[in-house]
């Protein structure tokens, strides 16, 4: 494979295209906004000029990174052998891109998505060929993260699975497989952490800095799950507990009203300036 297809230019798009393009990749990144693609943009070129400076990356990678393509359209996508979506994450949305997906890309193109939550199944059956749509879930930061979560639908085939992985693998990830169920591994467990993260917020159990302190001081977190969910997007967070909520009918995945508040007030955390705390 030698030409991937990015949709989708926000918080995890330029990471997985600047990822891509300073491991070979030819690349070309497209949003339906155009302001995204100049930020995104932006963005990588500060990524890779920092990770070019730490010696992290080659002159010849940094370069291929700021030979990124942008595009607002579909144009150029029949070319690609991989095409990956990494576009907002909301289940209609995504059907009507796989169906477009599947008209414009190339009969032997995969299609991959970076869906959180969303069903590879239900994504792959509005395809004329679910064989080749799986899920390659990367983390946020992209650039930095280890991990890619490889999901197969019902049809996906070994051969798609395994032309993934090793594109997974020349991307510097490790790839590991979870069965296509509501959140996967990773956000069957993250999220109802963090969402729990914000009852605890909403019930004065404590302030955000407090929650925060205490779950990296007292169990070795990286990171609080407050500033992580701003990090991840609040809309991505509350969408993924959607989706838990529905497709495994537990009361016990649903969504914090505050989390639903913070959504509905245009709060979304780092990308919005403001979240449980103020970037701007
Ligand atoms: P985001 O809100 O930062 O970016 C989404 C982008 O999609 C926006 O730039 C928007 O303009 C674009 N978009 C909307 N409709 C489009 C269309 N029809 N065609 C092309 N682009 C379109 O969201 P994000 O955080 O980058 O999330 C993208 C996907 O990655 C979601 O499925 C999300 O669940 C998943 N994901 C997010 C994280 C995270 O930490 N944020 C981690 C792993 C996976």
């Amino acid at each position: 494979m030698e030409k991937i297809f990015v949709v989708g230019a926000g918080t995890m798009g330029n990471g997985i295209a600047q990822t891509a393009a300073v491991s070979g990749f030819q690349v070309t990144m497209m949003d339906v906004d155009a302001s995204q693609l100049e930020k995104a943009h932006e963005t990588i070129k500060k990524s890779v000029e920092k990770l070019f400076q730490k010696e992290k990356i080659t002159a010849e990678a940094k370069e291929g990174a700021q030979a990124i393509q942008t595009t607002t359209t579909l144009e150029g996508i029949e070319e690609a052998e991989l095409v990956i979506e990494a576009a907002t994450e909301k289940l209609e949305l995504k059907k009507k891109i796989f169906q477009d997906l599947d008209l414009k890309a190339s009969p032997g193109a995969i299609l991959a998505s970076n869906t959180s939550s969303i069903s590879l199944t239900q994504l792959a059956a509005v395809t004329s060929r679910p064989d080749k749509v799986i899920g390659m879930h990367f983390m946020n930061p992209v650039p930095l993260m280890k991990l890619v979560e490889v999901i197969r639908g019902l049809d996906t085939s070994d051969e798609t699975a395994r032309a993934v992985m090793e594109v997974a693998r020349k991307m510097g990830k490790t790839p590991v497989e979870s069965a296509d169920s509501p959140g996967f591994i990773s956000n069957r467990i993250l999220c109802p952490m963090l969402n729990e993260a914000v009852f605890a917020l909403q019930e004065g159990v404590g302030t955000a800095e407090a929650i925060d302190e205490v779950m990296k001081l007292g169990m070795n977190h990286p990171l609080g799950p407050l500033a992580l969910a701003d990090l991840i997007g609040l809309d991505v967070v509350l969408s993924v507990m959607e989706v838990l909520q529905a497709d495994l009918g537990e009361d016990k995945y649903r969504p914090a009203y505050l989390l639903r508040k913070m959504v509905a007030a245009g709060h979304l955390g780092r990308k919005s300036g403001r979240g449980f705390y103020n970037y701007e």
